[in-house]
Order: C-alpha cells, then sequence, then structure tokens
C-alpha cells in the first residue's frame, strides 16, 4: 500500500480522491497554481506542493513540474484524476521513469485508446459494431468525396486526438467541409498537437450510453453498468443519468459485454469507460469511443452500486450563461449555499468567498440526487436546484432546473439535441430586468460590511444581517 499519494488536479475530483485516500490511511499531496491557493483541494489534502504560475499550461498539465513535486515530498504514486494529464500517455512515461506509480491504465493503452481511429480498430476487432468513418483524410481529398458519396449530409468531421467536444464539426453542406476540416484540424493541433481529421457517419437524434469497466492486473475485466449522457451541450454533457430510460435488459446485456470486449481487446487495466451511440433508427448501439481515466460521472455508478438499486441523475454545475452561448463567467463566489438531505450528494471545488478564474474549466460542483426510483430522483433533484444558491457568477442551475422539469426529459424521451429541438428549455424563464436586478442586488450585497464580501466559509450568526441567508426559491425567481 502506498503511504502518499499526489494528485495532479484540481476541483472537485481533486477533492474527490483527496477524501479516498484519507479514508484508506493514504496521505494525499496536492499541487496548485497560484489563483488556487488555499483552494478546497489544497485545503483537504495533508500536504500542499505550489506550482508557480496562472495557466493550466504552466501549473496542471506541467509534467516536469508535477513529477518534480511528487519526488520532492516523498509520495509513492500520481492520480491524475480527468483532464489535464489523465490521457497523457507521456506523462504516466514521465511518472514510471521516476519510479511513481501512475494510478491509471498503461501508456500503451492509453496511446491506442487516445486515438479514435485506432480504438475502432481494437472494437472492430473484439467484434463490436463502431459508427461508421472514413481513414485519417484530407481537405479536397478525392477519399473523402467518396464517403460523402456513400452518407450524404449532415456529417461529421472528427479530430483522432480529439476529446471534450473539441476537434469536432457538424457540416451540413459539401461547400463547408474543406474549410470544416481545416478550422478542426487546426483546433486539433493547438489543443492535443494532433491534426489529424477523418469524417465520421452523423447518426441522427441518437443517445449517448456508457458503460463503466474496471479491470485488473491479473486479467479481470468487469462493467459496473451503464450511464446515460445524452443532455449535452456543445457535444459535452450536462446531466447523466442511471439507469438509462433506453436500455432494455437485452441491450444492457449486450452493452456490457461489448464494453468487456473492448476494453479486453486494449488490454486494459484501471477504472475506464465505453461510450456507445444509440440509434433510434435500427435500436442498435455503435462504439464511439473509450476514455481511459475516471470520468466525470462516476457518482451516479457509485450511487447506484453502493446501495444496490434505485435511480439517481447527476447535474453539472456550471459557471457560465446558459441564455449567451454558454460563455464562462469568472468572479468571486459572494454566495455559496448548496442544498443538503437525504439522498443528496455534492462534490465540489468550491467554497464561498472564493475567486473563480477563467484559466480552468468552468465546472464548479456535481449535484447528485438518488431516490428508490427515477421519479423520485428527478423531484428530489428539482427541489434540490431550486434551493441551490450560487451568487457572484452567473450559473447554469436555471437551465439545469428547466431540463429536470420537462415532461419530455422526465417521460425518459430525449436524445443528444434535446436542448435544441427545446428552445423553451434554453432560453430564460426569468426577464432580463429580473436578471439585472438580481445582479444589482448581489452587487449590493457585496458591499456590505457583514455581508458576502468578507468571504468567510459558513454563515453562522449572520441570519439578521444577511439578505441572502433565507433566500432561495422562496426569495429569488
Ligand atoms: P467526460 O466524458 O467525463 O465528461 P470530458 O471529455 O468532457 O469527459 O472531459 C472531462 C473533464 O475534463 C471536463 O470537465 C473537460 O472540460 C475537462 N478536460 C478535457 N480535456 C481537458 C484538457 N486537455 N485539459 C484540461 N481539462 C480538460
Ligand atoms: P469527445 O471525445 O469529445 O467526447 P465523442 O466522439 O465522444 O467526442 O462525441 C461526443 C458527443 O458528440 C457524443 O456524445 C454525441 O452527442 C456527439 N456525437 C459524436 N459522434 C457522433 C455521430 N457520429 N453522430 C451523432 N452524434 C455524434
Ligand atoms: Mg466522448
Amino acid at each position: 500500500m502506498f503511504s502518499k499519494v499526489l494528485v495532479a488536479n484540481r476541483g472537485e475530483i481533486a477533492v474527490r480522491i483527496n477524501q479516498t485516500l484519507r479514508a484508506l490511511g493514504i496521505a494525499p499531496v496536492a499541487v496548485y497554481s497560484d489563483p488556487d491557493a488555499g483552494a478546497p483541494h489544497v485545503n483537504t489534502a495533508e500536504q500542499s506542493v505550489p506550482l508557480s504560475g496562472n495557466t493550466a499550461e504552466e501549473t496542471y498539465l506541467n509534467i516536469p513540474k508535477i513529477v518534480q513535486a511528487a519526488r520532492a515530498c516523498g509520495a509513492n504514486a500520481i492520480h491524475p484524476g480527468y483532464g489535464f494529464l489523465s490521457e497523457n500517455p507521456d506523462f504516466a512515461r514521465a511518472c514510471q521513469e521516476a519510479q511513481l506509480t501512475f494510478i491509471g491504465p498503461t501508456p500503451e493503452s492509453m496511446e491506442a485508446l487516445g486515438d479514435k481511429l485506432h480504438s475502432k480498430e481494437i472494437a472492430l476487432g473484439a467484434g463490436v459494431p463502431v459508427v461508421p468513418s472514413s481513414p485519417v483524410c484530407l481537405p479536397g481529398d478525392s477519399e473523402s468525396g467518396e464517403f460523402v458519396e456513400l452518407w450524404g449530409f449532415p456529417l461529421l468531421v472528427k479530430a483522432a486526438a480529439g476529446g471534450g467536444g473539441r476537434g469536432m464539426r457538424l457540416v451540413y453542406r459539401r461547400q463547408e467541409l474543406d474549410v470544416a476540416m481545416e478550422s478542426a484540424s487546426r483546433e486539433a493541433q493547438a489543443a492535443f498537437g494532433d491534426g489529424r481529421v477523418f469524417l465520421e457517419r452523423y447518426i441522427a437524434n441518437p443517445r449517448h450510453v456508457e458503460i463503466q469497466v474496471l479491470a485488473d492486473k491479473l486479467g479481470h475485466t468487469i462493467h459496473l453498468g451503464e450511464r446515460e449522457c445524452s443532455i449535452q451541450r456543445r457535444h459535452q454533457k450536462l446531466i447523466e443519468e442511471t439507469p438509462s430510460p433506453a436500455l432494455t435488459p437485452e441491450l444492457r446485456d449486450r452493452t456490457g459485454a461489448a464494453a468487456i470486449a473492448v476494453a479486453r481487446g486494449a488490454g486494459y487495466v484501471n477504472a475506464g469507460t465505453v461510450e456507445f451511440l444509440l440509434d433510434p433508427q435500427n435500436g442498435e448501439f455503435y462504439f464511439l469511443e473509450m476514455n481511459a481515466r475516471l470520468q466525470v460521472e462516476h457518482p451516479i455508478t457509485e450511487a447506484v452500486l453502493w446501495i444496490g438499486h434505485g435511480g439517481v441523475a447527476e447535474c453539472r454545475i456550471y459557471a457560465e450563461d446558459p441564455y449567451n452561448d454558454f460563455v464562462p463567467s469568472a468572479g468571486r463566489l459572494l454566495r455559496w449555499q448548496p442544498p443538503s438531505g437525504p439522498g443528496l450528494r455534492l462534490d465540489s471545488g468550491v467554497v464561498q468567498g472564493q475567486e473563480v478564474s477563467i484559466y480552468y474549466d468552468p465546472m464548479l460542483a456535481k449535484l447528485i440526487a438518488w431516490a428508490p426510483n427515477r421519479d423520485l430522483s428527478l423531484r428530489r433533484m428539482e427541489v434540490a436546484l431550486s434551493q441551490f444558491l450560487a451568487l457572484g457568477v452567473v450559473t447554469n442551475i436555471p437551465l439545469l432546473r428547466a431540463v429536470v422539469k420537462n415532461p419530455q426529459f422526465q417521460r425518459g424521451e430525449y436524445d443528444t439535441g434535446f436542448l435544441e429541438w427545446n428552445p423553451a428549455v434554453t432560453s430564460p424563464a426569468i426577464s432580463d430586468e429580473t436578471r439585472t436586478m438580481v445582479r444589482a442586488v448581489a452587487a449590493w450585497a457585496s458591499r456590505q460590511p457583514s455581508g458576502p464580501a468578507s468571504p468567510t466559509v459558513g454563515t453562522d450568526g449572520q441570519a439578521n444581517v444577511n439578505p441572502w441567508q433565507s433566500a432561495g426559491e422562496r426569495r429569488l425567481p
């Protein structure tokens, strides 16, 4: 067993890993950038090492600095969390070379799975159907023309190295294809250092269903059921739930078996996720990609596994404006009062008074609601969202509420285009005037001496002075 593990990440996932390490009697060591000094992932660790700098490149993506930090503090292992260096084979190799255990898959399987085309070959080799795609191609290629003939429009341009919704373009017309390929390639080159792109058949109105797998080094590979992740914006997940309303017991068995086959085919070790698209046209599923890491939505799997039954959903709370193109919002979290209660779990990376910076992913927290069945879990989620008080930055909470309250969503009738074909859900439920007023009052409150401007954790004893103490469902629209 390790005695000390460095967690090379920030935010809620680093806090979550710190908690497990402590529960196992292992000392967690945090690393942090300048803006993150005093952040929850630092305060919940046993020890912390500064990575001076602001940007991700200078800090959480800096392999030499992180390996050096781990050696200097005497850690035995590194946990990468998700995002950042979690799927970087060079990082896993650098850990090995420094005699540090990388808590994740081997660099070889990361390399194979990090390339979407290579991972499809593995899936095909394992007898699993994949979303049809072309080989790597260039704008104007005759080869790309063949696939255009075959599938028609729309079709997708994807980066082989893509992830997090980046390097992907939906193309509706022949005239737009070359430009889309060029811009996807440029984006992928900048984000992943690899500009190779390919074409993929577009599946209309699919559902995104994925399977959590776990594999040990002795050849045991199991799956832990599915997660339905079709509520997305910009091809990125917003709300996830399990069980999936779309899976029959038969499809559940088949996707589970297919996920295990892909993991085995990749020689996979550790926790990973195999993603599929369900095609409503024929009821079949197709392998999309495999993510060689822990996923943001892992808590819903934990919730049903720990209890053994029931329904559970997760909402990602983002500092972004759902009514203005999802632009990220930065600033000081003047009030942060998340709900709590039976069946609720909050995995949060922030505290009240903290500065939300522009440097990193705008996800603040994840709200998870479990109940004995799906309907009850969604009701529990709706109540919890209505009581969630977050002021100082714009959040997507109103949008999450609108989805959870939507009758079609509640009936389980949705696909990855849900937000696009539901303009009512994506338009503000409150007027611009009310929003301006709420912002003005928040700004006023921040200037009050006993108000949220003094960045204290908790609000004890301020009930009479603080105008936000009892805000929530009753006071704020
Ligand atoms: P999931 O399927 O778990 O949602 P994503 O691909 O959306 O996985 O990425 C997981 C998280 O990591 C997201 O919050 C995403 O914004 C973030 N992320 C993805 N790639 C990077 C990266 N290269 N650097 C930093 N964060 C990243
Ligand atoms: P990333 O690596 O960014 O996670 P994925 O290939 O997993 O990219 O796709 C992300 C999302 O984009 C999917 O969940 C789905 O909503 C959409 N998508 C991807 N490929 C297709 C496709 N061929 N047809 C329709 N939608 C797709
Ligand atoms: Mg994906």
